[in-house]
């Protein structure tokens, strides 16, 4: 599921057009069905994910840069160049922190039997499809 979700695709079936445009996800999967915000306040753990990546990108810039060029750091790049990590980092990982959130997700709280129904209503060949 994480490798489906690392390729922008459906965690639950693997379909490729979860995407209405490069950030904006699509409100169910068009192959399985699948409601991508299974419940309010959902995107909480992608934020989480990506603030954490962002965090993550920042520090290793930050003390790579001190390290590289010890023991005078040139204090006024490092600080530009962190603050559009911390600018840029956040959206462009977007897309992927809300995938790999679902998969995460999704690994440990399976679908419930309504929303499996659901699915299957709205999945593209209209029959149920299996779990996983
Ligand atoms: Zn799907």
């Amino acid at each position: 599921m994480l490798g489906r979700s690392i390729s922008r695709h459906c965690p639950r079936c693997g379909s490729k057009r979860i995407f209405a445009n490069w950030a904006a996800l699509k409100e169910f999967c068009p192959t399985c069905g699948f409601k991508f915000e299974r419940e309010p306040g959902y995107w909480v753990g992608a934020l989480i994910i990506n603030m954490a990546v962002a965090l993550f990108v920042f520090l290793v810039t930050l003390v790579g840069g001190i390290a590289l060029k010890w023991p005078d750091p040139p204090w006024n790049v490092l600080s530009a160049v962190t603050i559009g990590v911390m600018l840029v980092v956040p959206i462009v990982f977007y897309p992927w922190s809300k995938g790999i959130w679902m998969a995460i997700e999704l690994s440990y709280h399976k679908l419930e039997e309504k929303e499996q129904f659901e699915a299957s209503l709205r999945a593209a060949d209209g029959a149920p499809t299996a779990e996983g």
